[in-house]
C-alpha cells in the first residue's frame, strides 16, 4: 500500500516514551508522523475512529533470528504489531560469506532454517537486498561473530592465527561501514565460544569506534552466568563499547538464586559508566539447538566432526558424562521441538526422560542417539527460570523486551509468534507486573536507543509512521509450547513508513 493521509481519530496514545497515555489524535502523511494532539482532519485525509483503542509506535524485535525469513514477507511478526527487526545475533549473520559455504550453512542452519543458497559477501549486499525485498519490516542486522570467524578462518576451534584475526576485524570493519548496527556473539555455540577473551577485545574495539552496539549471548547462563557476565562487562569496560547482554536469564533450577547478584553486576558497572544494559522474552522456556547441550569441544572441524565422535566407542563415554555434568535442567524440562527427518517425527512434544523410557536408554544416551541418528537437525525447548526471576528481568529498568524468535522444521517456540502481544496482555493486563507504558516503552523507544535506530520508535512529529492500534482490553497470544502457531487477538491495525501492512478487519477504513 503507498502511504494515505490518515487521521486516527479519539485513540489512546502511548507514546513509546514511557509518559503515561492520553487521549490524541495523530496524523500520518507521506509515510511520517505529521501531528500529533488535537488535530483537525485536513480534507485528503482517511479518518479512522479509534475510540477505546491504544494508539502506539510499531513495535522493534530488537533480537530476532529471522534474518531470511524477513525477506519472505511471512506473517508471524507483523501480527504482533512488529514494523522493525534487528537481525544477526548471536554471532549467527548471513554475511560475509566465503565463496564456500558449507561451514556457514552447518553452523547457522539450526538457527536460520537455510537450505544451501543463503549467504551474502557482505554487510551492505545483505542490507539493500532486505530493503528491496522486505515490506513488512525495517530490518537492522548486527554481524556475527561466529560468521565472522568462519569467514576468516573456517569452522576450527581455538585461538586465531594473527593473520585470521587481522582478517577478520578486517570484515567486521566492513560490516559496519557497509551499515550494520553493531557486533554479536554467541559464546556458547562452536566456533564462537572457543574464541579467547583478547579476540573479543579486539572486535570491541572496533565496535567502539564506529560507536556501534555489541551484542552478546554470554558464555553461560546457569552454573557460571556471574562469571560469563564480568567477562562482558570487562570487555566493555577495556573497550568502552555499548554493551547489551543478550536474552538474560538463569537457566536451572539450582542456579536461580544467582540471578540477583548477576543483575547488580550489571547495575554496579552501569554507576561506574559502563554503558550496559539487556533483554529478555517473556516466557520461562528457551529454544536453541541440541547440540548446545553437548561440550562445544564435540564440535571442533563441524558436523561431520562431531558425527564421528558421537559414533566414535572410545570417546562415547566422555562425551555423555560431560553432557551430564554440564546439564543444568532436570531431562523432563527438555523437549525436543522439531527433528530433521520423518522417521524420528514422533518424538517432537516429547521430553528427553519420556524419549529415554520409550527407548529404554539412559536419558542421555537417548539425546545423544537422537542427534546421531538426525545428523545434528534437533531443535529443544527447554524450560530454564522461574516465575520470579522472570518477573525480576522482564521488569528491570534496564531491559528491552524481545522475541528470541526462530524457525524450525517442526514446532517452533510459541515466541516467535506471540511475544509482543503476550507482553501487553497476559504481563501487564492479567499479571500486572507492569503498567503498558512501561512494557511499550521497552519495545519501542529504548530498543530505538539501544541499537540507534533513528527516526523510530516514538509517536513523534516527523517520526516514521510505525504505528500499531491494539484492544488494551483483549491483546494477547493463544500460541502455547504445545501449539504454537496461532496468531494474536486484539492488535487491529499496523503501518510502517504510513502504509497498511495488517488489519484485523475490526477498524472500517484502513485500507483505503
Ligand atoms: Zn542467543
Amino acid at each position: 500500500m503507498t502511504p494515505a493521509t490518515l487521521l486516527l481519530k479519539g485513540g489512546t496514545l502511548i507514546d513509546g516514551t514511557g509518559a503515561p497515555r492520553r487521549s490524541a489524535d495523530l496524523l500520518m502523511a507521506a509515510g511520517r508522523i505529521a501531528a500529533v494532539g488535537a488535530v483537525e482532519a485536513p480534507k485528503e485525509a482517511t479518518v479512522v475512529d479509534c475510540a477505546g483503542l491504544v494508539v502506539s509506535p510499531g513495535f522493534i524485535d530488537s533480537h530476532s533470528h529471522s534474518d531470511l525469513q524477513v525477506m519472505e514477507n511471512r506473517p508471524e511478526k507483523i501480527r504482533q504489531g512488529v514494523t522493525t527487526e534487528v537481525v544477526g545475533n548471536c554471532g549467527f549473520s548471513p554475511y560475509p560469506a566465503r565463496a564456500d559455504r558449507k561451514a556457514l550453512h552447518e553452523f547457522a542452519n539450526g538457527i536460520f532454517r537455510g537450505g544451501d543458497g543463503w549467504g551474502w559477501s557482505n554487510a551492505a549486499d545483505y542490507l539493500s537486498e532486505a530493503e528491496r525485498r522486505t515490506r513488512l519490516a525495517s530490518v537492522v542486522s548486527l554481524a556475527g561473530h561466529g560468521t565472522l570467524r568462519i569467514a576468516a578462518a573456517g569452522p576450527k576451534l581455538g585461538a586465531l592465527s594473527e593473520h585470521e584475526m587481522d582478517t577478520m576485524e578486517g570484515c567486521l570493519e566492513d560490516a559496519l561501514t557497509g551499515g550494520a548496527a553493531g557486533f554479536s556473539t554467541g559464546l556458547m555455540y562452536a566456533p564462537g565460544s572457543s574464541a579467547p577473551s583478547a579476540e573479543l577485545e579486539r572486535c570491541c574495539r572496533v565496535v567502539a569506534r564506529h560507536g556501534k552496539t555489541y551484542a552478546t549471548h554470554i558464555r553461560g547462563y546457569s552454573f557460571h552466568l556471574e562469571e560469563a557476565i564480568q567477562e562482558q562487562l570487562d570487555l566493555a569496560r577495556k573497550s568502552s563499547c555499548r554493551l547489551q547482554i543478550s536474552h538474560f536469564q538463569t537457566v536451572g533450577r539450582m542456579n536461580w538464586d544467582r540471578q540477583q547478584h548477576a543483575l547488580e553486576l550489571i547495575e554496579r558497572a552501569r554507576e561506574e559508566g559502563i554503558d550496559v544494559e539487556f533483554d529478555c522474552y517473556p516466557y520461562v522456556a528457551g529454544s536453541t539447538v541440541a547440540t548446545q547441550l553437548l561440550p562445544q569441544w564435540t564440535l571442533d572441524g563441524g558436523m561431520e566432526a562431531l558425527l564421528a565422535r558421537l559414533a566414535d566407542s572410545t570417546q562415547h563415554e566422555t562425551i555423555a558424562s560431560e553432557t551430564v555434568a554440564g546439564l543444568p535442567h532436570r531431562w523432563e524440562d527438555i523437549v525436543i521441538s522439531a527433528v530433521g527427518s520423518s522417521q524420528n517425527e514422533w518424538v517432537v512434544g516429547h521430553n528427553v526422560q519420556e524419549i529415554a523410557e520409550m527407548r529404554s536408554k539412559k536419558p542421555v544416551e537417548a539425546l545423544i542417539d537422537l542427534i546421531g541418528e538426525e545428523e545434528g537437525a534437533v531443535n529443544i525447548i527447554s524450560f530454564n527460570q522461574s516465575e520470579d526471576n522472570l518477573r525480576q528481568s522482564l521488569c528491570h529498568a534496564l531491559s528491552s523486551v524481545i522475541s528470541d524468535g526462530f524457525y524450525v522444521h517442526g514446532r517452533p517456540h510459541p515466541r516467535l509468534y506471540g511475544t509482543f502481544p503476550r507482553l501487553l496482555g497476559t504481563v501487564c493486563r492479567e499479571k500486572k507486573w507492569m503498567p503498558l507504558e512501561q512494557a511499550i516503552h521497552k519495545i519501542t523507544a529504548k530498543p530505538a536507543e539501544r541499537f540507534h535506530i533513528g527516526g523510530r520508535g516514538v509517536l513523534k512529529e516527523g517520526f516514521a509512521a510505525d504505528v500499531v492500534v491494539f484492544d488494551p482490553d483483549t491483546v494477547d497470544s493463544p500460541a502455547t509450547y504445545e501449539n504454537p502457531e496461532l496468531y494474536p487477538q486484539g492488535i487491529h491495525a499496523v503501518w510502517r513508513n504510513g502504509a497498511a501492512v495488517w488489519t484485523s478487519g475490526v477498524l472500517e477504513k484502513v485500507l483505503q
